[in-house]
Formats: structure tokens, C-alpha cells, sequence
């Protein structure tokens, strides 16, 4: 090599591990578990900032969630839902943007399920207690007093004041079905739009949300629990920038008799859904629809939930029978790994 060739080499080998190092930036990351909504919050975000920058932005992601708890929690006296349930069958109520949005949604889902997904069976929720200490199988005539009481379309909401009212005293909402999948929208939108984070993941309890990719620029892969083991998977999925959200027999029940009876209710018979289904799962962009749809296709069964997943443009779906048979909707085949069960 020449001795005017020897500088302009090392230049370039310079200039090129400086992009390298421009490319590959210092990727930190920072992690935060907590307990909200009932659930157990987990969110791990990656991005070239300091990690005290990344933990800011956790902060103000899980703050949010704190937030939205306080408007959709049917559990607490002072929520902005329990108020609305205790006077809108009175007068109607003026609403918050974000009761507005998700009760709008709820209202769009119970249509489309034709009623499997039902936002207005709270008191047959409460009656039935699962996942509370006093969880019991209701006694025929309680049951009978609460069922066929609910029916979504008796909540009315009003554009124009931003406002909604109850047609009468015989129902209550509860968002358990679809709340947390907006709150997991609200904690991505945090991050993306007011932090810049790229790549993160956050789990809300079996509600799964990503940002981008992992950061070597791979997918993510996320587990589905075995219904029959719930603390292993059974099969793994490859998203990116997506949402996997699962509804299933084993998150809260209480057995008698060998028979188990779980949070999802069937509106229809006012008992735990028992339509073939022990866990359904949706993949798709938003959270709240996954959440929605993952619990409507449980109450629909496997037949109805396949026809409906597959009517739909950017939704696919995993379904487990009773039999531990594993279907997934075409559009997915081939990013779903089944781990065990077959
Ligand atoms: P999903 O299938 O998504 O939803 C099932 C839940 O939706 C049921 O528990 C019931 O609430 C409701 N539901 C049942 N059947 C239907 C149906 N056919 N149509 C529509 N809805 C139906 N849990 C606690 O233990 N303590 C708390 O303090 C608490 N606070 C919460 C506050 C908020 C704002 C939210 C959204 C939830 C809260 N939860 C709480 C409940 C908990 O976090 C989960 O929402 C619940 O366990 C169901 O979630 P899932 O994803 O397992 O099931
Ligand atoms: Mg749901």
C-alpha cells in the first residue's frame, strides 16, 4: 500500500466504525412491575437513553394506568364508572373522553358479538363474585332475579353533550372485558409519542403489548399459557408492534363439585360461559378491540368465533377447545409454534 493510500484507509476504517457505533448507539433498558388494576403491571422498555430517562418514561406510562383505574374501576366508590352507575338510570351523566371512547367501543363489540361481549352484566358479575372472597355459585332464585335484566342497548350514550344515561335501574356496567386493553393503548401511546421509546414490552396480566421489535430487530415471542398449566406455555407467537391478548378459564374460578366456574359469563344462561372454549386469544393492533374481541369469542364458542375473527381485517386468533385442541385463524399458521399439548 501506497504511503498516500495508508491515511485515506485508516479515514474510512475510522469513519466506518464510527457509523457502527452511530448505528448500534448504547441500548439501555429499564424494568417496572407493580400491582394495578387488580392485576400484576409489568413493562420493560429498550431505547438508546440513559436508563434514567427510560425509568421517566415508565413512570409516566404506569402513572397513566393509575390514572385510568380510577375513571373504570367498578370495584371502588369513588370511580368515575361507579358514579355513573349509581345516577344514569336518573338522569344522564356528562362523561370523561376516555369513559366516552371505551363505553362507545363496548357498545360497538356487544353489537358485533351479537351480545356475547356485554358490557351492562355487572350485577350478575357481582353476584357471582368470582375472583373476590366471597366467589359462590349464586342460588337459583338470586340468579333468576338478576338474569335477563342486562342488555347493552339500554345504555345511551349522547354525542353532543358527551353523555350517557340507562334506560332503567336493572343492570350495571362493568369494563373488566375491555378496560385494560385500553389502558394498554394508553401506556404505549405514552411511550411512543411522549418518550420516543421504539422498543418495549408490557403485560397487563396475560394482556400483552409490544412497541416495535426486540432490539436486534427481531420479533417478539409470546407465550400463551396451557390452560391446564397456566405457569408454562403452550404456544408462542411472533408479533411486532402488536398485541396478544388471551381470556381463559384458569385466570379466576372456584371449583365445587369438580366443576370449575370462572370469571367469563355467559349472559345467556347467567353462568359461566361453557361454550367449548377454555382460552381464546387475539392478535392484533389495539389492545382494547384484542381485549373486547378475546372475551366475546370466549361466551361465542369456537364455530361463531371463527366465522367472526376471519370477517375481520387485521385480526387473527388462537383458540383452545375443552379437548385441548389448538385452531388459529389462516392469517397466522405460521407464526404460531405450538410448544406442547399435541
Ligand atoms: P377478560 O375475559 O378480558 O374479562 C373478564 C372480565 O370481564 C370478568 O372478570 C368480568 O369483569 C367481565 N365479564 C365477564 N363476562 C363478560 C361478558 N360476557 N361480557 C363483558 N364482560 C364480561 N380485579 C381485582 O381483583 N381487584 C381490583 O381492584 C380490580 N380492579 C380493576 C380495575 C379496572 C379498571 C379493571 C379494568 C379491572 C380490574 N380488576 C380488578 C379485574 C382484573 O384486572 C381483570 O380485568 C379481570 O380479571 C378480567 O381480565 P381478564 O383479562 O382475565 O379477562
Ligand atoms: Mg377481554
Amino acid at each position: 500500500m501506497s504511503k498516500n493510500l495508508k491515511p485515506i484507509c485508516l479515514l474510512i476504517i475510522t469513519m466506518a466504525l464510527g457509523l457502527l457505533s452511530g448505528c448500534q448507539k448504547n441500548v439501555d433498558t429499564a424494568n417496572r412491575t407493580e400491582e394495578i388494576l387488580g392485576t400484576i403491571i409489568t413493562g420493560t422498555v429498550y431505547g438508546a437513553m440513559t436508563e434514567a430517562e427510560l425509568s421517566a418514561a415508565l413512570d409516566s406510562a404506569f402513572l397513566r394506568a393509575v390514572e385510568l383505574e380510577n375513571i373504570f374501576s367498578a370495584k371502588t366508590s369513588d370511580s368515575e364508572l361507579t358514579k355513573v352507575n349509581e345516577t344514569a338510570y336518573t338522569a344522564p351523566v356528562r362523561i370523561s373522553d376516555e369513559l366516552y371512547l371505551v363505553l362507545e367501543r363496548s357498545l360497538y363489540y356487544a353489537e358485533l358479538s351479537n351480545g356475547a361481549f356485554d358490557p351492562t352484566l355487572g350485577k350478575l358479575i357481582t353476584l357471582w363474585g368470582i375472583g373476590t372472597e366471597t366467589a359462590a355459585i349464586p342460588a337459583a332464585d338470586s340468579l333468576s332475579a338478576y338474569i335477563n335484566r342486562h342488555n347493552y342497548k339500554n345504555v345511551i350514550l349522547n354525542e353532543d353533550d358527551q353523555s350517557v344515561a340507562f334506560i332503567n335501574d336493572e343492570f350495571s356496567l362493568d369494563l373488566g372485558a375491555i378496560a385494560k386493553g385500553y389502558v394498554a393503548d394508553e401506556m404505549k401511546r405514552i411511550l411512543v409519542e411522549e418518550y420516543g421509546i421504539e422498543s418495549a414490552l408490557l403485560n397487563l396480566g396475560g394482556n400483552v403489548i409490544t412497541i416495535g421489535s426486540k432490539t436486534d430487530g427481531s420479533p417478539w415471542n409470546i407465550g400463551i399459557a396451557d390452560p391446564d398449566e397456566p405457569t408454562s406455555s403452550i404456544v408462542s407467537i411472533q408479533i411486532t408492534n402488536q398485541t396478544v391478548v388471551t381470556s381463559g378459564n384458569y385466570e379466576r374460578y372456584i371449583e365445587e363439585d369438580g366443576v370449575r366456574y370462572h370469571h367469563i359469563i355467559d349472559g345467556g344462561t347467567g353462568y359461566p360461559a361453557n361454550n367449548g372454549l377454555v382460552s381464546t386469544t387475539i392478535i392484533t393492533d389495539k389492545s382494547i378491540d384484542a381485549d373486547a374481541l378475546s372475551t366475546a369469542t370466549y361466551v361465542l364458542g369456537l364455530d361463531a368465533s371463527m366465522e367472526l375473527i376471519e370477517s375481520l381485517d387485521n385480526v387473527e386468533a388462537i383458540f383452545i377447545t375443552d379437548e385441548g385442541e389448538i385452531l388459529t385463524t389462516s392469517g397466522i399458521s405460521e407464526k404460531v409454534k405450538v410448544l406442547s399439548g399435541e
